[in-house]
């Protein structure tokens, strides 16, 4: 039995000190502004894994109301949504991924992105997809003051 989810996030940006994307420390003038790490790839991610079980999302999980989650690694929210579909019986077979923002250029930062995610799930490079686009300085994203992400899940049982 094949099941798939699909995954989206945004955060707000402003001035700051670089972003962190699928774990990974992104050097750039402008920063996430959010209660976790802001990292919007890996969010997009657990939602897909989580929708793909039908196990809800990132906020039923871990409520953003909740301060113990505040600056959080966003990789142990992934490897915790790994972990609960491996406990129900399922085995995460694909994931592709996009992150939508204007600026910096993060294209020389996703096979790190993608090591990360494999070591953190245990599951092959081969298997894992991240892509990045810009919305051409259209709406927000193109204004610099939001990052997005889009994912969706493959998982077998
Ligand atoms: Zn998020």
């Amino acid at each position: 039995m094949i099941k798939s989810g699909i995954g989206y996030d945004v955060h707000r940006l402003e001035k700051g000190e670089g972003l962190i994307l699928g774990g990974v420390k992104v050097s750039s003038s402008i920063g996430v502004i959010a209660h976790s790490d802001g990292d919007v790839l890996l969010h997009a991610i657990v939602d897909a894994l989580l929708g793909a079980a039908a196990l809800g999302d990132l906020g039923k999980h871990f409520p953003s109301s909740d301060e113990e989650w505040e600056g959080k690694d966003s990789l142990f929210f992934l490897q915790y949504a790994s972990e609960l579909l491996n406990k129900k019986g399922y085995k995460i077979e694909h994931l592709d991924s996009t992150i939508i923002l204007e600026s910096p250029k993060v294209s020389n930062k996703i096979s790190d992105m993608i090591d990360n995610i494999s070591n953190a799930i245990n599951l092959d490079k081969s298997s894992i997809s991240i892509k990045s686009t810009t919305t051409d300085g259209l709406g927000f994203i193109g204004k610099k003051t939001g990052i997005g992400a889009l994912a969706i899940a493959t998982i077998s049982k």
